[in-house]
């Protein structure tokens, strides 16, 4: 099941791929955890992506598609993969199909998160991570069991730096302007669902894995 999630920052992209990768046993590829690991750990990527990301301004395509061919070329991702903040650009879905014809796989669904722009700067700004293992929680949607604390592994939880308030906004024109024209680029090709993310994580759930099973053949 090779599968893309697609939606504005803070759709719920990341709070649906924990669920999707549990249930359907298939790896989660965010390139926003790939970069902000490497950002951690100081490598040269960290250090091409971190002012980008900063900025609320996309990584340059070359340096992206970079890391995703490579991912996506390793024996985990053989029995299907879950896509999250990948491609963001027409150049990136271009790449990709290239990517995927080379390895004889093809995209079967996208799956669009839809959120208005009103909310999606409530869910951004409340949003808290957890660096070690890229759990998300909100202060008030969905608050750790001990405040400040990862229930999964333990570990403090942070604010991304690009989610206060100022860099938010520039994302979602970032988005609105790059990254739209990527679901028109998939509406054209006939996969995408769109799924209604303004409503409960178990309510959007609940869409997600109805829209999932019928690819599902593990
Ligand atoms: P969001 O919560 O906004 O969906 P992500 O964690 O996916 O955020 O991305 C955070 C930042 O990482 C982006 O604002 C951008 O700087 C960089 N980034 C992530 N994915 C991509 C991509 N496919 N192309 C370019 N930049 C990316
Ligand atoms: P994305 O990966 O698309 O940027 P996240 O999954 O990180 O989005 O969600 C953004 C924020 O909104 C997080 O703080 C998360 O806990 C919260 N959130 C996710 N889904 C919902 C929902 N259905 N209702 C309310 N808040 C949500
Ligand atoms: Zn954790």
């Amino acid at each position: 099941m090779n599968v893309i999630l697609v939606g504005p920052p803070g759709a719920g992209k990341g709070t649906q791929a924990e669920t999707i990768v549990q249930t359907f046993r298939i790896p989660h590829i965010s390139t926003g955890d790939m970069f902000r690991d490497a950002v951690r750990q100081g490598t040269e990527l960290g250090k091409k992506a971190q002012e980008y990301m900063n900025a609320g301004k996309l990584v340059p395509d070359e340096v992206t598609i970079g890391i995703v061919k490579e991912r996506l070329s390793q024996p985990d991702c053989d029995r299907g993969f879950l896509l999250d903040g990948f491609p963001r650009t027409v150049v990136q879905a271009e790449a990709l199909d290239g990517i995927m014809e080379s390895l004889g796989k093809r995209i079967e669904v996208v799956l669009n998160i839809a959120v208005p722009d009103e909310i999606i700067i409530e869910r951004i700004v409340g949003r808290r991570s957890c660096k070690k293992c890229n759990a998300v929680y909100h202060v008030k949607f969905n608050p750790p069991k001990v405040e400040g604390i990862c229930d999964k592994c333990g570990e403090p939880l942070f604010q991304r730096a690009d989610d206060r308030e100022e860099t938010a906004a520039q994302r979602l024109k970032v988005y609105a302007e790059q990254t739209n024209p990527v679901l028109d680029f998939y509406v054209k090709k006939g996969v995408v669902v769109n799924i209604d993310g303004n409503r409960s994580r178990s309510a959007v759930w609940e869409d997600v894995k109805k829209a999932l099973e019928s690819y599902d053949n593990n």
